[in-house]
């Protein structure tokens, strides 16, 4: 069985004080359940929101990191930084890292493996453009993405890696993917996992939709057999709407 998996990317928004609040307007009012429950504030906050997150159960993520242990690399944090901040999640090949930063399926390869190496779960984020779907591409953009990013992967390090299939076109647009839509990709995936690992992994691991989930759609797409939780961007942004949707989840 898969635990269902919800997190919460807040991307660069919130203030300090408003990362503080909304942490702890999630956390007061998310005991442990069987779904499991994490948030992705700024880098620079994540300091600030460990504090409320700790002893919860609520997991908290980062955004984004850099593969190399340590050294001369100005601006970047390393995986054991993230450990340091009490981070066990770090979402990986984001669209908008991949699309506005240029990241690579090689560079997001390094990094899952840096974040494996030190025992952070990565959520490494797949998904087509408009023009990729309307081309017809969008199996075998999404297949060149899960080889690239995953890369040189045991099978004991892949049932650790979550995916996230984040349709570009339907990510802060309101425009959702359709249960049918997103289940096609998501069963897609689990064929790679199978057919790329064994029938074992592609049974453990968890494979999150992303793109405009909201509390009134999540239902129906968690209810699909290949969707097992959600990369929630906006509506993780207030307390109601991300519980609302933890909530759809159980
Ligand atoms: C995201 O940024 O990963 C995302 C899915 O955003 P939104 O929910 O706002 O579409």
């Amino acid at each position: 069985m898969r635990r269902p998996f919800i997190a919460g990317n807040w991307k660069m928004t919130q203030s300090r004080a408003e990362a503080v609040a909304l942490a702890q307007g999630i956390v007061s009012q998310q005991g442990k359940t069987e779904i499991e429950v994490a948030i992705a504030p700024p880098s620079v906050y994540l300091d600030a929101v460990s504090q409320v997150t700790k002893g919860s159960a609520v997991g908290l993520s980062a955004q984004n990191m850099y593969h190399e242990a340590n050294g001369a690399f100005t601006g970047e944090i390393s995986a054991s930084m993230l450990l340091d901040l009490s981070c066990k999640y770090v979402i990986l090949g984001h669209s908008e890292r991949r699309h506005i930063l240029g990241e690579t399926d090689a560079d997001v390869n390094r990094k899952v493996h840096a974040a494996l190496a030190a025992g952070l779960v990565p959520i490494v984020c797949v998904g087509e453009t408009l023009a990729e779907r309307e081309a017809g591409n969008t199996k075998s953009v999404v297949q060149q993405q899960f080889d690239g990013s995953l890369a040189g992967l045991s099978n004991e390090q892949m049932s650790d890696v979550v995916i996230a299939y984040e349709p570009v076109w339907a990510i802060g647009t309101g425009k959702v993917a359709t249960p049918d839509q997103a289940e096609e990709v998501h069963a897609d995936l689990r064929k790679l996992l199978e057919t790329r690992y064994n029938s074992n992994v592609a049974a453990a691991v968890r494979i999150q939709y992303g793109g405009s989930v909201k509390p009134d759609n999540a239902a129906e797409l968690l209810g699909q057999p290949n969707i097992d939780g959600a990369l929630v961007g906006g509506a993780s942004l207030k307390v109601d709407s991300f519980l609302g949707i933890i909530a759809a989840a159980k």
